[in-house]
């Protein structure tokens, strides 16, 4: 395997920040997704007048990867503003952990501060397919049938 590129990610973590809708923190967040097929995506945290609407520079990253049809990754780099690093929420962490295998995640801010770890560490005994996947869907009651529901596809790792 190749080498990451953290330079380039963490440059496009970097400038997507800057694009970042964060009218009501100002706490701008950039993320750079790097794939296994080499392509990078990124994406910005997304805020909103409804407070709990606001999602994630993670989570826009993955949604325009999969949007793109790419599900495998090897590297992240997430960008916050500030001296001290910030690390993916507890919500990006369950999000980057449906995607296996786990991959390194670098998180930098504006000094030299960085953390290195992984979406392993940053959620160990994450929920996942397989515990859904332990459980037969629920019986219907009468002769209603339950919509069929397929699991997520997962390839082979
Ligand atoms: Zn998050």
């Amino acid at each position: 395997m190749r080498a990451i590129p953290w330079d380039e990610l963490t440059q496009a973590a970097q400038a997507v920040r800057k694009r970042a809708y964060a009218p009501y923190s100002n706490y701008q967040v950039g993320a750079a997704l790097l794939a296994e097929d080499g392509r990078v995506f990124v994406g910005a945290n997304v805020e909103n007048a409804s407070y709990g609407l606001a999602q994630c520079a993670e989570r826009s990253a993955i949604g325009a990867a999969i949007a793109a049809g790419v599900r495998r990754f090897v590297a992240a780099v997430v960008a916050s503003p500030g001296e001290r690093p910030a690390t993916p929420c507890g919500m990006c962490r369950q999000v980057l952990a449906e995607f296996p295998p786990s991959f390194p995640v670098r998180c930098v801010a504006e000094g030299e501060a960085r953390v290195e770890t992984t979406v392993a560490a940053l959620l160990p005994g994450a929920f996942g397919a397989g515990e859904l996947a332990q459980v037969r869907a629920p019986s219907s009651p009468g002769r209603v049938r339950a919509p069929s529901a397929r699991a997520p596809r997962r390839s082979s790792d």
